[in-house]
């Protein structure tokens, strides 16, 4: 398995979607579904992409803005949540108090739960739970990769002064299952740039 990570962003919130390929194969996921769905679908064409599953690292609406988009285009295939956050999903019930919108329910929906590998074609992800911006929070870890999702960026960390936050949650979560990756994971955040676990261990002002 050869992994490649090609990175989106839309230009309202620099969301980040990933598109995520095993090159030898051409199986693919899109992780998060930003504004602007139609950047990562760019991507998907040019490299004759199989776009087995998309994964959320979590269901605030920059995050999944972009399904309905990437579902007609891709056809009805499995979009991976976290269990906490699956109504988010499946009933389009709000993830925050703080912004009621809610998108169209969505039918094929899987679970990403902690201790259970997603399996998507030819790429399998390591699924760690890392709650505290959100509930379902999680980051998808394969090989010398790892998608942190809002809660950890390049020199930050995720907001938790949400209704449904949890602020220690958040830093131990990524002090226990983030910060104990070798150094030279890289790190694919919900926005901004990559970074590695090393950098982070060292100089990120949250957790140092
Ligand atoms: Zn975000």
């Amino acid at each position: 398995m050869t992994v490649r990570v090609e990175a989106t962003a839309d230009g309202r919130f620099a969301t980040n979607s990933y598109l995520v390929i095993d090159d030898d194969t051409n199986d693919a996921v899109i992780i998060d579904a930003n504004f602007e769905p139609r950047l990562v679908l760019d991507r998907v064409r040019d490299a004759h992409a199989n776009v087995k599953a998309i994964l959320l690292t979590h269901t605030d609406v920059d995050h999944i803005a972009g399904l309905q988009v990437l579902l007609e285009e891709l056809g009805a295939i499995p979009v991976a949540v976290h269990d906490a956050e699956r109504e988010v999903l499946v009933e389009g019930v709000p993830l925050r108090r703080e912004f009621p919108s809610a998108i169209k329910p969505v039918g094929n929906v899987s679970g990403l739960r902690e201790g259970q590998p997603y399996v998507a074609g030819s790429l399998s992800f390591d699924v760690l739970h890392t709650p505290g911006h959100s509930p379902g929070g999680v980051s998808l870890r394969i090989g010398t990769n790892v998608f942190t999702g809002d809660a950890l960026f390049a020199g930050a960390i995720g907001r938790s002064d949400f209704q449904n936050s949890d602020g220690r949650a958040l830093i131990q979560g990524i002090r226990t299952k983030l910060l104990s990756l070798p150094d030279e994971t890289a790190v694919y955040s919900g926005h901004g740039p990559a970074t590695t676990i090393g950098k982070e261990r060292r100089e990120n002002p949250f957790l140092v």
